[in-house]
């Protein structure tokens, strides 16, 4: 054969498509052929070629790189049908058959605008109306153009490059603001705009199968998300999965390995684009024409845009799959947690109950023995007989200081006890507090010189506060007797009060001793609490570090709250060798002037 064959228009195409991503906006980034031959070249070789490969729209003739004339396809087959000999026509040279066509080919440059090209060629000769045009590239090439390529170019691809972009807007916002998948549905909602197709479906794989996780365009019986399609070897998903590009198939038919699927409508052209995450193929976008409408190869590019979106949101909705689960494993824990937490709570709640209960039970009925054996230790202290025997009385008065010990340790069970089931009563009135200080500095005094101490009351002169005096007597003794038992010999404890703001006034009670850890500032308001050995008890209320029944501070906090109150310590650390002290605040509800303090 004297011609020589350009090479495929297809490659030739796919190779430009990458060099220009974006839309065509002249027609050089359009869809083009190089089919040319030379002048010589018989009529029969360039019909049977024509014959072979039908999307050409015609021949172009060189001659020495000089076009000299162009026949399409449409005039071929045209002189195909006349009436005389086919055979005449067949023999002749391409040269002889273009001079017959006598009209003039349309040459435009590749810079040409489309809507300026569709003009041109529209402003041909009716009889030349539907003729290819012929693109002038820089360099000397010249490709055939096909009428309705440019033509679906104008009427499609303008509008398109707007609505591509609104369509990539909203996918794009869409993927920003939902982790869910019906992004997918939203995806291919978009791409139909764009490219159009029959069917179209994303698919995931899952191990050896790929699964459908958006479908469009599918018949309201067929359940898509139950579909499932095996991924065999060397089948076009595999062959898609090694190529990383898209399969674009004019005609599945022609496929052997081509899978129909029952009851849906029979695919006519199809289209798969890979869908890419992180360099693997995950898997793909499906697009099914019911007609032999072939996929463009700017079709194929733009619908690995959407494909690239599709696996982004697939990536998104799995890794929110992931947090989604691990939250609700979280929260199933923490409900577990929660639910032994309560179980535990209301446990410990009916231990407290209980205990609180017996307290207040063994109290009682402690109390009233008590009383009697105080009632007989006084009587026969008073006895002649007895103050007549030293020993004797000596004794005595052991029982009896200890039987007033025992009295103040059962007082203290019945206060918290009262505290516990809100039984507290409050008799408040207005009374003198310079007098209660003085009474505590009196009753106090003895005991820290017993352990020589320095103490301080402040004297509060005539200033009458309204309260439970009594109550609160409690309060400062408990206060007082700690701050001297947890104080070395020779230590200070000083009780002040002043007005710190309006409607409030403050008490502390400071003294030099062991301090108390910060963890233990909170808990030691709390009943039977000690930061000591439980083994140092001791009889005596105020030996260094005696201990007690860890009620104290309960007594003291239930007092001053019932009185609307608050208390708190302050002390940087328990230390028994540097002494850091500590502090007790406490505040209660003042509504008078403090001038007088
Ligand atoms: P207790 O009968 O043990 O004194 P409290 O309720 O009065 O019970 O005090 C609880 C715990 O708080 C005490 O065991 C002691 O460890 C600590 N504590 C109370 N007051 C002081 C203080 N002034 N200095 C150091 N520690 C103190």
């Amino acid at each position: 054969m004297s011609f020589t064959l350009a090479e495929p228009p297809l490659l030739a195409n796919q190779a430009e498509a990458g060099s220009h991503a974006g839309l065509p906006s002249t027609i050089g980034d359009l869809t083009s052929y190089d089919f040319n031959v030379g002048p010589h070249v018989e009529a029969r070789a360039v019909v049977s070629e024509l014959e072979r490969r039908p999307e050409l729209p015609g021949v172009l003739v060189l001659d020495r790189h000089v076009c000299i004339g162009m026949a399409s396809r449409r005039r071929c087959f045209e002189m195909l049908s006349r009436p005389y000999g086919v055979e005449v026509f067949l023999n002749r040279s391409i040269q002889t058959l273009c001079k017959e066509l006598a009209f003039a080919p349309t040459f435009l440059p590749a810079s040409t605008r489309i809507d300026d090209a569709v003009q041109s060629a529209l402003d041909r000769p009716f009889e030349q109306l539907y003729e290819p045009v012929i693109i002038q590239f820089d360099g000397g090439a010249m490709k055939l153009l096909d009428l309705h390529v440019l033509l679906l170019a104008q009427s499609r691809l303008p509008a398109n490059a707007n609505s591509l972009v609104r369509q990539q807007i909203e996918i794009g916002r869409a993927l920003s603001s939902t982790l869910e998948l019906e992004v997918l549905d939203m995806i291919l909602h978009h791409m139909a705009e764009i490219i159009p197709y029959d069917r179209a479906g994303i698919m995931l794989q899952n191990g050896i199968v790929l699964e459908f996780v958006a479908a469009r365009g599918f018949p309201p019986q067929a359940d898509t998300r139950q579909m499932r399609v095996n991924v065999l070897e060397s089948d076009i998903y595999q062959e898609m999965c090694y190529t990383q590009q898209p399969v674009s198939i004019p005609d599945v038919s022609q496929r052997p390995d081509w899978r129909f699927m029952d009851g849906i409508a029979a695919a006519c052209a199809w289209a798969g684009i890979p869908l890419i995450h992180s360099g693997y193929v995950i898997g793909m976008l499906s697009l099914t024409r019911l007609t032999f409408d072939d996929y463009s190869q700017d079709e194929l590019a733009l619908a690995q845009t959407f494909a690239g979106q599709a696996a982004i949101a697939l990536q998104n909705a799995r890794l929110y799959a992931e947090i989604k689960r691990f939250n609700q494993e979280l929260e199933g824990k923490v409900q577990e947690r929660t639910e032994a937490l309560q179980t535990a709570y209301d446990k410990l709640e009916r231990l407290d109950r209980t205990k609180s209960d017996f307290i207040g039970v063994a109290s009682h009925e402690l109390r009233t023995p008590l009383t009697v054996m105080s009632g007989y230790t006084q009587m026969l202290r008073s006895d002649a007989a007895i103050q007549a025997n030293q020993n004797h009385s000596q004794m005595l008065t052991g029982i009896y200081t200890g039987i007033t010990r025992l009295h103040e340790v059962v007082n203290s069970m019945l206060d918290v006890a009262k505290i516990d089931s809100r039984n507290l009563q409050l008799c408040c009135k207005a009374f003198d507090l310079g007098g209660l200080l003085e009474s505590l500095q009196n009753e106090f005094a003895p005991l820290a010189a017993e352990r020589r101490q320095t103490l301080t009351v402040q004297d509060a002169g005539d200033l009458m506060i309204e309260g439970d005096r009594d109550a609160l007597r409690k309060v400062f003794y408990h206060l007082l007797i700690n701050a001297i038992k947890y104080t070395p010999d020779g230590g200070q404890i000083t009780l002040a009060a002043h007005q710190p703001e309006t409607g409030w006034l403050e008490f502390i009670v400071s003294d030099t001793g062991i301090g108390i850890d910060l963890a233990h500032h909170e808990l030691i308001f709390e009943k039977f609490y000690q930061t000591g050995q439980v083994a140092l008890h001791s009889s005596s209320k105020t030996k260094f570090k005696g201990g007690g029944p860890g009620l104290g501070l309960a007594i003291a906090r239930g007092i001053v709250e019932a009185h609307g109150g608050k208390i708190w310590v302050k002390s940087p650390r328990q230390d028994e060798v540097t002494c850091p002290g500590s502090q007790f605040h406490v505040w209660l509800p003042f509504t008078k002037p403090t001038e007088e303090l």
